[in-house]
């Protein structure tokens, strides 16, 4: 009896092992159109998409896009015509995408914009990302901690860098960042001796780290040929590496010279090595692992019918319409805890960070 249950029980589960990848054929294509893959943030957000929605049983249809609209644009009609059930999109540049996304809608498609928010549609369903403002807030407090604003010492010097004027993240992360340093600037603890304030003046068109080498390079001769610079608000890690090199060809870096405070976002590998050396002062993480999980959590719930999860239903107006969203928490890393942060979680393996 025990070894007729036993081969009963093992017949069904090999039946069951065998059902599952057919049925799982059957939950449909799903595209994913990413930005680009200079930046290693979107390569591990690809990654981490192809393998959630697969766990989920869905065909993935990753496609980057080298930060050009028109390749952005085709490559989501492809996936459109080829039958994608649901469209997972980081744009380029956001507000580019309105007629795509109604050929989507008139043929029931749904849309999650992914990262970062689509604007200026209304065929957008859902949005998953972080709280971007609270990114400019812990880059912001870094700063204000590291400078000891808070303990009144000062006055000490800020250039300020934003990220790409066509990404709605851009704007949430300098004015996060200004909410905390905006007080100091107006009591004179801060200066910033260019005077170059607002994100029509500090913007950085593509997040190009060359071109914020470039500027940073012209600061420093226009503004600092006889004064310090203590502290950058860089709102990503590859701007964060171009300002440093430039830093290092004055001769910052050095024991009579030390780098001044440095942000960044997203812990890519050679920004985490730079944390390590001491270039870099911080950056913010921003788990792309968990974002992936949400958003094949809510790829499943619109494919089976279920309630889609979201945490936000106010702060993501895209012009025409709030799009219910799923914000998760950023968090600082430094010198102080990369090792927990980014190491022990399994984000990065110990080699690479050498
Ligand atoms: C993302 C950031 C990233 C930046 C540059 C933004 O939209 O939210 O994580 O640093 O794009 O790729």
């Amino acid at each position: 009896m025990k070894s007729f249950v036993a081969l009963v029980g093992g017949a069904l589960m090999a039946a069951a092992m065998l059902a599952t990848p057919a049925a799982a054929q059957q939950k449909g294509k799903v595209g994913v159109s990413m930005p680009t893959k200079s930046s290693a943030r979107w390569i591990a957000d690809g990654q981490g998409l192809v393998q959630a929605l697969k766990a989920k049983g869905f065909t993935p249809d990753l496609q980057y896009a080298e930060d050009e609209i028109p390749n952005q644009l085709s490559q989501i009609e492809n996936m459109i015509a080829t039958g994608a059930k649901v469209l997972v999109i980081a744009a380029i540049d956001g507000t580019t995408l309105s007629d795509v996304l109604q050929q989507a809608s008139d043929r029931g498609i749904k849309v999650i914009a992914y990262d970062r928010l689509i604007r200026g549609s209304k065929n957008v369903d859902y949005y998953a990302t972080f709280d971007n403002f609270q990114v400019g807030v812990l880059q912001g407090s870094y700063i204000v901690d590291k400078l000891g604003l808070k303990d009144g010492k000062g006055p000490f010097t800020v250039e300020l860098f934003g990220g790409s004027p066509d990404d709605n993240n851009a704007y949430f992360f300098y004015d996060g960042a200004m909410s905390v340093l905006k007080p100091y600037i107006d009591s004179g603890k801060l200066t910033v001796p260019s005077k170059q304030l607002g994100m029509d003046k500090v913007s950085t068109l593509r997040w190009d780290g060359a071109a914020a080498q470039a500027r940073m390079d012209n600061l420093l001769s226009a503004f600092y040929g006889n004064k310090r610079l203590d502290a950058v608000l860089s709102p990503y890690d590859g701007i964060s590496i171009g300002i440093i090199s430039s830093l290092k060809g004055v001769g910052y870096g050095s024991p009579d010279q030390p780098m001044p405070v440095i942000t960044g976002q997203d812990a890519e590998l050679p920004s985490v090595k730079a944390i390590i050396r001491g270039d870099q002062s911080m950056t913010v993480f921003k788990d792309t692992r968990e974002l992936a999980k949400v958003t094949s959590d809510m790829v499943d719930a619109i494919s089976t019918g279920a309630q889609v999860q979201v945490n936000d239903t106010k702060t993501y107006n895209n012009g025409v319409k709030v799009v219910p969203s799923y914000l998760l928490k950023p968090v600082t890393v430094d010198k102080s805890n990369w090792q927990k942060v980014l190491v022990d979680s399994g984000y990065y393996k110990a080699q690479q960070v050498k």
